[in-house]
């Protein structure tokens, strides 16, 4: 298989051989050049410096010559001779150099003249002993011109040479001139091909890259239609083959995904759409996102007008959008007290009441952007629940009339009558008196529970040291405390601020705690009454090591009517909590518990520190 990064090598090799070649053509033509230099100076260069010097030792064997006509014979004998071997040296130079055609006739040429030079000196010297005045004459008729003549032919051999070299150096210019055009022009095409190539090459590399990354960009937008072209058999014909087998599954998955999702949007919605409560979805802009047909009802508006709109527009209450706002934060749903998570819209005459619960939205591992508010009607619960405490209320009221009366008969009867009465008819009378005791106790908090709760519980307010209203507290419960061997302890300081409270029904808070803590502590065991500040807050805290409340039942336990255990349904009425919490809220308190089953409990409530 022709793999990718064989055709990169492929494609790069042959550009490695065309700088080669290119190169190879170069040293060749500069080694043409560089021997036809050699060869001009090599070939014609002696022959010249031959030609030169043999001009030179005629023209002074010619002085020579003159020399010997002139008298000095012995002179110019031993310079000609002198000459005539250079001159012999040069020819013989000049011979071994036959390079051009010619120049063998001339250098022949030139021997005979030259042999019969040196003959006609020789009768010229001859001549000269025997007849100097004639000698004068055969030199300029024979002698000088064959000196000019032999002259003339070393002229003629040094012009030939010249011209050789001359023509040998146009070649080697015409050489250099065709190596300059044909590396350039080979160059040119090396550079063309390597060009073409190396925009082939990125063509070939970056083509399938590009329509992989646009593909890709598809694919992220959620186009899953894009196929990337299949050619050829290298890395990057596999890459785009798996590129188009993975967009093909994501296709499926996604189809089945958005299948599946718009099955379950669909269910969503038809299950908000048939919920009887009011269901409104608000986006982190507060802008509502979705409601069903119900809250539309609630807002009296249409679904499709509010879509988009703000909450604000729709529900018009500053205190629940704080809520929502918190819940948007924080991601968490906000701390409503009692009453604060209730909407009431009045519609003309008539007022609705719904408990609203908001809820941030989120998935197991994250938070989505989002809240939904939940809207339960609870207008008819209210009025039952109004009902029934006029109901209770009225009875209550009722009942309290016969029950002082049986009381008082009762205890007429028991003081009285008492001796006359048989043991079991005094017993019979004491269950009676215990039972109306008990009854009235729970009439008695009945009708304060209602009072409380019809907001009919007055409260005169006055600043007081909360060591005072302990110690009150503590005197009222010491008897039963003492009567049950349990110790009773007062950890309040003195010197705490006072607060603003109603003394009496503080005190009647603290003293139904502790009666609580008596009632449900055995006897050895420890109550402590403790006290402290924190903040512009005065913390007052009832402890005891008794049987504790289970965490389950802790929530409840400030609710009407409830027991931790069946069996303390025998000790009170179960209201004693509800109403110390009511007169807590009512001093803009808070009361709560901390507890262990069977190691204790810790009832703590709050009292503002008196401005
Ligand atoms: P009750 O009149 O029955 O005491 P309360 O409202 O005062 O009514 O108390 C409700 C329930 O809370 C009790 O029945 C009891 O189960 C539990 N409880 C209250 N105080 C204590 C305490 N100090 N230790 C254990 N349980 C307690």
């Amino acid at each position: 298989m022709r793999t990718f990064r064989k055709k990169i090598l492929l494609g790069y090799g042959a550009s490695l051989l065309l700088i080669i070649v290119v190169l190879s053509l170069a040293v060749v033509l500069i080694l043409r050049l560089g021997r036809a230099s050699e060869s001009i100076l090599q070939e014609n260069y002696r022959s010249i410096q031959a030609a030169e010097n043999m001009i030179d030792a005629v023209e002074r064997q010619d002085s020579a010559t003159l020399l010997i006509l002139l008298g000095y014979e012995r002179q110019g004998t031993a310079e000609f001779r002198e000459n005539e071997t250079l001159f012999l040296q040069w020819l013989g130079r000049a011979k071994d150099n036959i390079t051009i055609p010619g120049e063998k006739e001339i250098l022949d040429n030139l021997e005979k003249s030259y042999t019969r030079y040196l003959s006609e000196l020789s009768n010229l010297q001859l001549l000269y002993r025997s007849e100097p005045a004639r000698a004068t004459n055969a030199y300029h008729e024979v002698i000088l011109p064959l000196f000019r003549s032999i002259r003339d032919t070393c002229i003629k051999l040094r012009d030939l040479n010249h011209e050789t070299m001359y023509a040998a150096s146009n070649r080697a210019n015409k050489i250099s001139v065709q190596a300059v055009f044909s590396i350039s022009l080979i160059g040119g095409v090396s550079v063309i091909i390597i060009i073409v190539f190396s925009l082939f090459l990125s063509h070939l590399i970056s083509r399938p890259v590009t329509e992989l990354k646009e593909a890709a960009l598809h694919v992220a937008q959620g186009n899953y239609d894009v196929q990337v072209p299949v050619r050829g058999s290298d890395e990057l014909t596999l890459l785009a083959t798996q590129f188009n087998l993975m967009v093909e599954k994501l296709k499926q998955f996604h189809d089945m995904n958005i299948g599946r999702i718009i099955a379950e949007k669909r269910k969503s919605e038809a299950i908000i759409r048939s919920v009887d409560n009011g269901i409104l979805v608000v986006d982190d802009n507060f802008l509502i996102t979705n409601l069903n047909p119900e809250a539309a009802k609630i807002f009296g508006v249409l679904p499709e007008d509010t879509l988009e709109k703000h909450i604000l527009e729709v529900m018009r209450d500053e205190k629940l959008f704080h809520f929502l706002k918190e819940a948007l934060a924080s991601g968490q749903p906000p701390q409503m007290e009692e009453g604060e998570d209730i909407l009431t819209i009045k519609t003309g005459e008539e007022s609705r009441h719904y408990q609203v619960s908001i809820v941030p939205m989120r998935t197991p591992s994250r938070v989505i952007p989002g809240v939904v508010l939940l809207l339960r009607d609870i207008t008819r619960l209210r009025e039952l629940d109004r009902l029934k405490s006029e109901f209770v209320m009225t009875a209550s009221h009722e009942l309290r009339t016969p029950l002082t009366s049986i009381n008082m008969a009762v205890k007429l009867l028991r003081e009285s009558a008492a001796t006359k009465l048989t043991d079991q008819e005094r017993a019979l009378l004491e269950a009676c008196h215990e039972g109306v005791q008990r009854l009235r106790a729970l009439v008695n908090d009945l009708l304060d529970l209602s009072t409380i709760e019809a907001g009919k519980l007055e409260l005169a307010f006055e600043p007081v040291q909360p060591s005072f209203l302990c110690d009150q507290a503590l005197s009222v419960i010491k008897g039963q405390a003492d009567a049950k061997g349990i110790e009773l302890t007062l950890g309040v300081p003195e010197d705490l601020p006072e607060v603003t409270a109603d003394p009496h029904k503080i005190v009647w808070v603290l003293v139904n705690l502790l009666a609580n803590a008596v009632r449900y502590t055995k006897a050895g065991g420890h109550i402590k009454l403790a006290g402290e500040l924190v903040g512009k807050q005065v913390y007052l805290s009832v402890i005891d090591d008794g049987q504790g409340i289970p965490l389950d039942v802790q929530p409840r336990i400030f609710d009407k009517f409830v027991h931790s255990k069946p069996s303390d349904g025998n000790g009170g009425s179960g209201l004693g909590l509800a109403i110390s919490k009511e007169i807590v809220k009512a001093h803009r308190g808070t009361i709560w518990v901390d507890s262990i089953a069977g190691q204790g409990s810790t009832f703590t409530f709050t009292l503002p520190v008196a401005a």
